[in-house]
Parts: structure tokens; sequence; C-alpha cells
């Protein structure tokens, strides 16, 4: 730590982003005892892991993964919460490279040419100010060395305003929910999705239908958290 640094922190000493607790010198962003507590899926480390399968038959997927689980427990909630709602952007890329530090210890995305986040409608993007996605990726993608691409997959639809829609409406409109830019740069690449949170996997069904007809190599999936169904 810089000398600057540890002088800034005696007068503004900073705090855990998950728990509030202060934080010792050689922490960053989290505590040691959250990053103990934080309830790792381990789903790397499995094929047809609950993820994978949640897009059987649905939409072709190499591999997937979700680095938390999303149970009762607050943490997780907490750490969402301040991601999305809360402007922490710090803690979406320190989990973000957590996630790339664990998907680091195996092989599952060895392969993968370049990581595309889940976009954000630009209405959306302009009134949060940043996509949580993006940060998550940002972290992720620094651990892996893999760049980060954010000018192919645009989302064409603000889905806020069609919850009022029925469910078949839904499904009709998906496959023009999100759109390419740039569809040559894909050919042949192996591509990593990366979202927040995966709860049913419409979003990222979504995302998937945009690639059809496209040259990609394979689609591969990665959430920070899993919300089990
Ligand atoms: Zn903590």
């Amino acid at each position: 730590m810089s000398y600057l640094k540890s002088f800034t922190r005696l007068f503004f000493p900073e705090v855990c982003s998950i728990c509030g607790r202060g934080l010792f010198s050689h922490e960053q962003i989290i505590c040691s005892v959250c990053k103990l507590n934080l309830p790792l899926t381990n789903f790397h480390q499995y094929n047809k892991n609950p993820v994978e399968l949640t897009f059987w038959g649905r939409v072709d997927i190499q591999k997937a993964t979700s680095f938390l689980l999303y149970t009762k427990g607050e943490i997780v909630k907490n750490i969402l919460h301040s991601i999305k709602y809360r402007n922490n952007r710090l803690l979406a890329e320190e989990m973000g490279r957590q996630f790339g530090l664990v998907i680091n210890e195996s092989n599952i995305f060895n392969h993968i040419d370049m990581i595309i986040p889940v976009p954000l409608h630009h209405k959306k993007l302009l009134k949060r100010g940043y996509n949580q996605s993006e940060l998550i990726a940002n972290g992720v993608g620094k651990v892996l060395d893999k760049p980060i691409e954010t000018n192919i997959l645009y989302k064409t639809a603000d889905t806020s305003t069609q919850t009022k829609k029925t469910r078949y409406e839904r499904w009709e409109n998906a496959e023009n929910i999100y759109a390419l830019l740039n569809e040559s740069s894909l050919n042949d690449k192996n591509i990593l999705l990366i979202d927040d949170v995966l709860t049913t996997g419409a979003t990222l069904e979504a995302c998937c239908l945009a690639f059809k007809n496209t040259n990609v190599k394979s689609i591969n999936i990665a959430t920070l958290a899993y919300a089990a169904n």
C-alpha cells in the first residue's frame, strides 16, 4: 500500500462494502470475513450443473456457471442490491475479480475469446449511469485476461415498460429484445456472456437468440449469482 493511501486511511478508514466493518490495510473493498462467508456454488467443477441445465433445450450453451448461491441468506442479496441500486461500482468490479479467481482455478473458460456483458437499454443506462454487468465483466476479464466487448450486443427494447404484457406476448418479443452490431467480429469466436443474477434465464436466453444467425463458435455463460427457482 502506498504511503499516501495509508495516510488517507488514518483519517478516512475504508469499510467493507458488504458488512460495513473497518478494513485492515491488507483488505480491499470487502473484508476477509465476508470473503470467507461468500456462499460459493462451485458449479464450475461440474458438468450439467444447474446453470447449464437452466438452458437445456432452450439455447445451445457450451459451458455455464454462477459464482454465488442466492438463497435465504442476506449476503448475496446485499451484494446484488449494492451493485445494482446503490452505485457501488467498486464492489461490482471486485466481485467480478473474485469470480475470475475462482474460474481461473478450473479450465472451463480457457477457450473464451471475448466477454460480452448483458447490456442495459440505453435509457436505463442513462438513468443508472452504469451497467453493473459490465463492471462485473471488467473484474472477470482482468483476471482471465480476456477483452470486454460492449459494442456488439445491444438492447433494442425497454422491457421495463412491457410488464403489463401477457406472458405470450413477451415470449413473442424475446427474439427481438437484443440485437447485434459488428456481427463479423463474432466469426469463429467463443463468447462469454456475463450477467449479475440468473433467475429464470429469460434475459440470457433472449441474448442468445440474438446470436442465432451468426458464425459464433460457442456461447458460454457466467453470472455473479444463481437464484434457485
Ligand atoms: Zn465484511
